[in-house]
C-alpha cells in the first residue's frame, strides 16, 4: 500500500472496521466465563458485540454439550438467527472446520466431495468464509507465554502438544477448488495470510485467473510458521498489499493491543475477540465485548472514525466480484499482466514496447 504524506490522518483513512471473534473454538466452556454455549449465548454475543461497535463477526459454533459443532445444519440455524438479531453484520465462517455427515443421505451424496467445501453450501449463505493459502503449521502454542493459559484447559501437556502439532490443509487444488465453489455461491472469501510468500500465491491466483473480486484479507501474526511479531514484517507486507485491498491486522494473546494500536494509527482495520486473546493488556481477563469497546476507545484516542454495518459491507465491498483478471488487477491497483512480447515492467494504459 502506499502512503502519501497525508495517508496517516485519521480523515483520510477508511472507517475503522472491528472484526470480532467471540466464540473461541479452541477453548472449552470452563476456560473462562466468556464462552457462550446455548444457540442463545451465541447469538446474544453476536448482538452485544455489534452494540460495542464491532461489524464483522467471525463464526464458529459449539453445541449444546460445548463440543465444536461439525454440522452443517446447526451452522445453518446459527446462520439464520444471526442475519435475524445481527442482520447489517458480516457473518464471517472460519474455514478451518470439516463437517460430519449427519445422516445416511448425506453421507453418500458427501463422499465425492471434501467435507471441508461444504461451507460454500452454508444456507443462509455467510457474507465471507475464511480462506488460508498454502498448507502450513499452525502453532499457536510458539506465541503462548506464561500466564496466557493460566486455569484454562491449555495447561494439560497433550493439549499443548497437539496444538503444537496443528497443520492448515490448504493444498492449491484445493484452495482454488474452494475458491471457485464460494465465489459460485456468492460467498466473499477473506483471505488469511500468514507472511508475503502466501500473498505472493494469492496475486498468483489473481493473475491467473483463479478469483476476480475484491481482495479482504488478514495479515495472521500468530507465530508458529506464519508471521511473528516483528512489526518490520509487519510493515513489509503492509507495503507489498496494493492499495485497493483491505487488510486487518490479526495476532494472539497481549499483542492484540499493541499490535491494534498500529493498525488503527496505520489506516488498517483490527481483530481482536477471545479467539484471540482471554486477557487484557494488563493480564487481566477480558471478555470480547470489553476488547471491542477497547478497540473504539483507541480508536477515539487517534480520531479515527468506527464503521457502522452499512459502512464495514461497503468497504468490505460485501456481494462484488470483479468483471476478470484484468479488471481485478486494475481494481486493486497490481500492475497489469504483461502482454506477449512486452518488455519492462506493465504500465497500465501505457504498453511498453
Ligand atoms: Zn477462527
Amino acid at each position: 500500500m502506499h502512503f502519501l504524506d497525508d495517508s496517516l490522518l485519521p480523515e483520510n483513512q477508511q472507517k475503522l472496521v472491528i472484526q470480532v471473534a467471540p466464540y473461541g473454538p479452541q477453548w472449552i466452556p470452563g476456560d473462562s466465563d466468556d464462552i457462550p454455549v446455548t444457540m442463545d449465548e451465541q447469538i446474544q454475543k453476536a448482538v452485544d458485540c455489534y452494540n460495542a461497535g464491532a461489524t464483522v463477526l467471525h463464526v464458529h459454533v459449539r453445541e449444546a454439550d460445548g463440543k465444536g459443532s461439525k454440522r452443517l445444519s446447526m451452522f445453518n440455524e446459527m446462520l439464520a438467527r444471526l442475519r435475524e438479531a445481527v442482520p447489517k453484520m458480516i457473518l464471517q465462517v472460519g474455514g478451518s472446520i470439516s463437517f460430519a455427515p449427519e445422516d445416511e443421505g448425506q453421507a453418500a451424496k458427501w463422499l465425492s466431495d471434501d467435507t471441508r467445501h461444504m461451507l460454500a453450501d452454508l444456507n443462509p449463505k455467510p457474507d465471507q468464509v475464511t480462506v488460508a493459502v498454502n498448507s502450513s503449521q499452525m502453532n499457536i502454542m510458539d506465541l503462548m507465554m506464561d500466564g496466557d493459559f493460566t486455569g484454562t484447559s491449555f495447561e494439560n501437556p497433550q493439549l499443548q502438544a497437539a496444538y503444537e502439532d496443528m497443520v492448515i490443509p490448504s493444498n492449491p487444488s484445493w484452495h482454488r477448488e474452494h475458491i471457485r465453489r464460494l465465489v459460485a455461491a456468492g460467498i466473499q472469501p477473506h483471505f488469511m495470510l500468514g507472511h508475503v510468500h502466501q500473498l505472493e500465491s494469492v496475486e498468483r491466483l489473481i493473475r491467473r485467473g483463479h478469483y476476480n473480486g475484491p481482495l479482504i484479507l488478514n495479515y495472521v501474526a500468530i507465530g508458529g510458521s506464519l508471521a511473528g511479531l516483528n512489526p518490520v514484517d509487519m510493515l513489509e507486507f503492509v507495503r507489498r498489499v496494493p492499495d485497493g485491498a483491505v487488510l486487518t491486522l490479526e495476532t494472539l494473546n497481549r499483542h492484540v493491543y499493541p499490535m491494534m494500536a498500529m493498525a488503527i494509527a496505520l489506516g488498517m482495520h483490527v481483530r481482536c475477540g477471545i479467539e484471540d486473546t482471554l486477557n487484557g493488556p494488563h493480564r487481566e481477563r477480558m471478555t470480547s465485548v470489553q476488547q471491542v469497546v477497547h478497540m473504539v476507545q483507541q480508536a477515539r484516542l487517534l480520531n479515527r472514525d468506527i464503521a457502522n454495518g452499512d459502512d464495514a459491507r461497503e468497504i468490505y465491498q460485501i456481494g462484488q466480484f470483479y468483471k476478470d483478471t484484468d479488471d481485478t488487477l486494475a481494481r486493486l491497483g497490481y500492475t497489469p499482466n504483461r502482454h506477449p512480447g512486452e518488455r519492462g515492467i506493465p504500465v497500465r494504459g501505457f504498453p511498453n514496447v
